[in-house]
């Protein structure tokens, strides 16, 4: 079994550790017996907190923990946030500096409860370090560690009689209030609860151990309570085996998960102490010391309430959680999916095309060639692409706002209204003429690569107009990084196309050349995808591939990378003579199944597949198209298929051992890879294969 399904025991005792917390903060039986309001407050609900921390460890990849951790840090300074008010109410801020602050966000946290937070945060970081190490030094230090913090918590009686001992602590408690914090007392549990995972227990044993350690403990926290030991009371010996025994004993029951227990746990933790100043502060009408001498009812109401609250709040996250899986479940229509690894051997196989120090610009306007632009390009940034061409100012916002690193040059015009976007985000403008460089300077400092126009006659400075080039380096608000020209006939090697590229590529070198003893040396570029695969020899510092980097050419060595794929949505006979979808043209020539497809030409799907032009794969087999693609569906012919509701039919990609690529559908369409790719549909999800 697995850890997940062993912890449905594990959620519904960590109900019970965050009520065994608010007995901590409301001391139930304080007026009725001191002794037993310490047993139950200060030896038996100090399990709950270590019980939180073993079993976070049991969940977190301590190899990879950015997650985790950036999720904690979330939750620390919402629920800190959160308490401010309180804290003003209750003039805890009162004396407050920077240093408290600090002190208080790294170590202490604020409030009764919110140490959990930093605490766990930084015993993450220690057990992610501490398991670069071997299993048993990381168990020793982390024991040291805990040791450590015990001579400063329940054991700090012993090191107060140690003069250097007593000044040691001293120090650290400039630093932090209590030892009970991430760096002595986290790390031992953390690093318990990644290992106990892997443990087999015997259920009694397991109870056994519990029994004898948590006795031990009653007898150890007894003890030094008589000699007057204890600076703070959070840290024992047997509460490491105590924490242990009782998590292995939960492991060895078998209950199914309860994730709305997780969560109303962890609200409950959360809540509960301002449901206490609530209550205290509401009692406040009857009279001055009401819960004082009620201290079991303050515990009672503390709980109901906070129970209360917890539940409605745990339903709510799981609601809102379900609806926003549902929204992004990514295979419930139409997909494409993309191929990471094939991405990674195209751009590999492209750069090892490049002329000696030149780098691959991926091109990745049109949300990449429709393969979606944040997810390729951060894809592209892990394989060590550093520079992007986009089309328009707003794709590269785009990709700047999901973290997309390196140089971002866009390759069309943007119109002033949008020239914010260039400098917010840090892109690099095309001059596309001497006039638009003229705009562009009046308006402020911008990165710029000069467009050449060397018989595109598209965008760019011709290249005859020599000194309008020149000009641009002289205007002082804008910075030149590169200049670039775009080859128009480079996709055969044919004696008419080659000659008309090579005259293309001199007059661009030949303009780099005069800028060069004009002492002017910007970044140059001139290949796209077929300039690279067809006249590698003209070099240049980048090459801007697009098409190739997808498998959009047909190349060995080149992978395609999309799949589009959709689901059936009916499956229905048709008889003999009957018509098929809009108008009457299509009719069954004899009895047929057809199916439904939830794709259209809005999802990109090329209306010219209509009328049996295009085909679908369905459990490997080939499904023509009948009638006219709808805008939303599709009809196809599975009379000798065994097809039903649901199944995956592939419109691109492959299924058993047939295949249907982007050049057969460009070929039935009348057009070329690039414009069936770029025009899938906002609605088709894309998801890394
Ligand atoms: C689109 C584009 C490219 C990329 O072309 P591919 O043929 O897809 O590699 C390169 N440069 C410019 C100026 C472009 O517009």
């Amino acid at each position: 079994m697995s850890n997940n399904e062993k912890s449905g025991s594990l959620d519904i005792f960590r109900v019970a550790a965050a009520v065994l917390v608010i007995m901590i903060h409301t001391s139930p039986l304080e007026n009725i017996s001191a002794d037993a309001d310490f047993f139950l407050t200060r030896i038996l609900a100090r399990v709950a907190v270590p019980f939180f921390f073993t079993v976070t460890g049991m969940f977190t990849n301590f190899g990879r923990p950015r997650k985790t951790l950036i999720k904690l840090s979330g939750m620390y300074l919402l629920v800190t946030a959160l308490y401010i008010p309180f804290g003003i109410i209750s003039g805890y801020f009162k004396g407050f500096t920077f240093w408290k602050a600090v002190r208080m966000l790294l170590f202490d946290g604020y409030f009764y409860h919110l140490w959990y937070f930093p605490a766990c945060i930084l015993g993450i970081i220690i057990v992610h370090f501490l398991k670069k190490t071997t299993a048993k030094k990381a168990l020793i230090i982390a024991a040291l560690l805990y040791l450590l913090g015990l001579l400063g918590d329940g054991y700090y009686g012993l090191a107060a009689g140690v003069p250097p001992l007593k000044a040691f602590y001293g120090a650290l408690f400039n630093v932090f209030s209590y030892t009970r914090n991430g760096l002595f007392f986290a790390p031992i549990f953390l690093l318990l609860g990644s290992n106990i995972g892997r443990l087999e227990f015997n259920g009694k044993n397991a109870a056994a151990g519990g029994i004898v350690s948590f006795a031990l403990m009653t007898a150890e926290a007894f003890i030094l309570r008589q000699f007057k030991l204890p600076r703070h009371d959070s840290m024992y010996i047997f509460l490491v085996p105590s924490a242990f025994f009782l998590i292995a004993f939960l492991k060895t029951l078998k209950a199914r998960q309860r994730p709305v227990l997780r969560k109303l746990s962890m609200w409950v933790y959360i809540i509960h102490p301002a449901v206490i100043i609530a209550l205290r502060g509401a009692s406040k009408i009857i009279s001055n010391d009401f819960f004082e001498k009620r201290a079991l009812l303050l515990f009672v109401l503390t709980t109901l309430c906070s129970v209360g609250f917890a539940l409605f709040a745990a339903y709510a996250a799981l609601t809102f959680g379900k609806l926003r899986g549902a929204l992004c479940s990514p295979r419930a229509r139409t997909w494409a999916e993309i191929d990471a690894e094939a991405l990674r051997s195209n751009a590999e196989y492209l750069q090892s095309l490049c002329p000696e120090n030149s780098r691959l610009m991926a091109v990745v306007k049109a949300n990449a060639y429709g393969h979606g632009a944040v997810l390729t390009a951060r894809e592209l940034n892990k394989v060590g692409i550093r520079a992007f061409c986009t089309a328009t100012a707003a794709e590269g916002a785009e990709l700047r706002r999901h973290g997309v690193k390196g140089e971002i040059l866009v390759l069309g015009y943007t119109h002033p209204p949008q020239f914010p976007l260039l400098k917010f985000f840090g892109l690099s403008q095309t001059v596309v003429d001497h006039d638009y460089a003229k705009t562009l300077n009046g308006y402020g400092k911008f990165h710029v690569h000069i467009g050449v126009d060397t018989g595109m006659r598209r965008l760019g400075i011709r290249s005859e107009n020599y000194s309008e080039i020149k000009r641009i380096f002289e205007m002082k608000n804008l910075k030149v990084d590169g200049m670039f020209t775009h080859l128009s006939s480079d996709e055969t090697t044919a004696p008419s196309d080659r000659a008309f590229t090579e005259k293309q590529a001199e007059k661009f070198f030949g303009t780099a050349d005069k800028l060069a003893a004009d002492g002017h040396f910007p970044k140059l570029h001139l290949l796209a995808s077929c300039g690279l695969l067809n006249y590698p020899h003209l070099g240049g510092d980048y090459v801007r591939a697009g098409i190739a980097l997808y498998g959009g050419v047909e190349r060995e060595g080149l992978t395609p990378v999309l799949s589009l794929k959709t689901r059936v949505t009916s499956v229905r006979n048709v008889y003999g003579g009957e018509p098929v979808g809009y108008g009457l043209d299509c009719a069954a020539n004899g009895n047929m199944r057809v199916a439904a497809l939830a794709v259209g030409y809005a999802d990109g799907l090329p209306r010219a597949l209509s009328d049996g032009v295009g085909a679908v794969l369905i459990n490997g087999k080939r499904a023509p198209m009948i009638g006219k693609i709808c805008m939303d569906q599709t009809i196809v012919d599975v009379t000798e298929i065994d097809v039903k509701q649901g199944d995956i039919a592939v419109i691109i990609g492959n299924s058993g051992r047939e295949r249907i690529t982007v050049f057969d559908i460009a070929r039935q369409a009348g057009t070329i890879p690039n414009d069936i790719l770029s025009g899938l549909g906002s609605r088709v999800v894309r998801v890394i294969k």
